[in-house]
């Protein structure tokens, strides 16, 4: 199979050569004769205990606009890379990594889960609060033939759901502070920012970091358009990978201070919908804006939120 749109221009952006970009191929999906890579990059410092910012997207393979958005911020700041001095001083003391693509058989076959029918974001070893699960929407493991399906009770994770996993317990969980954005569409009429958790309406550990970060966000840019909220508040899952890898970075720094912040991005594809509702019948058109004056706005908006989140990163120590 020919690389498709998404991997290609992945692909282009490991062709870049500068000594503060590095690209990785951390695992390989392998279905049907064909091969897909889940490249990873590491752009900035060498050091992982230095404040990182983490792009993350492509989990569920039909919500394509979230990798877009991740690889028109890699892209363009590639390009600054080429004439900032500035940008490259500034990326000697702090990092941003990324996996823009952590789903790309999925991607491949326009599909939300991965080959094997695995929902990966409901795929991790935690369950959701007694008495909060929504029927089939919450995780379930009846069977891979039905959407939200976990994978099968015991079973280690699914290989892209592990590679996630360890590139964060590699790259981030050193760090002084992270923030880190998984990027999604598909529910609601707003843009949400989601933090953990998604499993219990429990308070989240890291609330004050949360409110204090929406206050500079709400003062720095006080016309955004984020409805900030714990995803809870949406919908409890099993299995949220970002509930976990925040709990196994609890664990990992049960001594030190250091920091996460996970967040989800999710994209309100009613409102495109809403606006173009014939989009239904284009090839992941109910995930993704269609028309391009839809998608322009959809890129400029959230590259200056992913631009004030790597501001808010390096000067970690001004609100944390
Ligand atoms: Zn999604």
């Amino acid at each position: 199979m020919k690389d498709f749109h998404e991997l290609k221009l992945i692909r282009e952006l490991t062709q870049v050569k500068d000594d503060l970009i590095q690209s990785h191929e951390i695992e390989r999906v392998n279905i049907n004769g064909n091969s897909f890579p889940i490249i990873a990059f590491t752009i900035g410092s060498h050091d992982v205990e230095k404040p990182t910012l983490g792009l993350f997207a492509g989990v569920h393979g039909l919500e394509r606009v979230g990798t877009h958005v991740v690889l028109t911020y890699l892209t363009s700041l590639f390009k600054q890379l080429s004439w900032d001095q500035d940008l490259r001083r500034t990326l000697k003391d702090c990092r941003i990594v990324s996996i823009p693509l952590i789903n790309p058989a999925g991607m491949a076959y326009h599909q939300r889960s991965n080959p094997n029918g695995v929902d990966l974001m409901r795929n991790a070893p935690i369950d959701c609060e007694d008495g909060a699960q929504t029927f089939l929407v919450s995780g379930h493991r009846i069977s891979s033939k039905l959407p939200w399906y976990r994978g099968e009770e015991g079973q280690p994770m699914e290989l892209e759901s592990q590679a996630l996993v360890n590139f964060c317990k590699d790259q981030l969980f050193d760090s002084a502070a992270a923030i880190t954005v998984d990027f999604h569409s598909g529910f609601g009429m707003k843009d949400r920012l989601w933090f953990p958790y998604a499993k219990t309406s429990q308070p989240f550990p890291r609330i004050k970091q949360v409110q204090n970060l929406k206050n500079i966000l709400d003062e720095t840019l006080p016309h955004h358009i984020y409805k900030i909220e714990p995803q809870y508040d949406s919908y409890t899952i099993s299995g949220d990978l970002w509930d976990y890898i925040f709990d196994l970075h609890m664990k990992h720094n049960i001594k030190t201070k250091k920091m996460i912040l996970p967040w989800t991005l999710e994209m309100g594809s009613w409102i495109w919908v809403k606006k173009n509702p014939f989009q239904v019948f284009s090839s992941g058109g109910f995930f993704n804006p269609i028309k391009s004056h839809r998608y322009d706005r959809t890129m400029r908006r959230h590259i200056l939120l992913i631009d004030f989140l790597f501001r808010a990163t390096r000067n970690y120590q001004a609100w944390i």
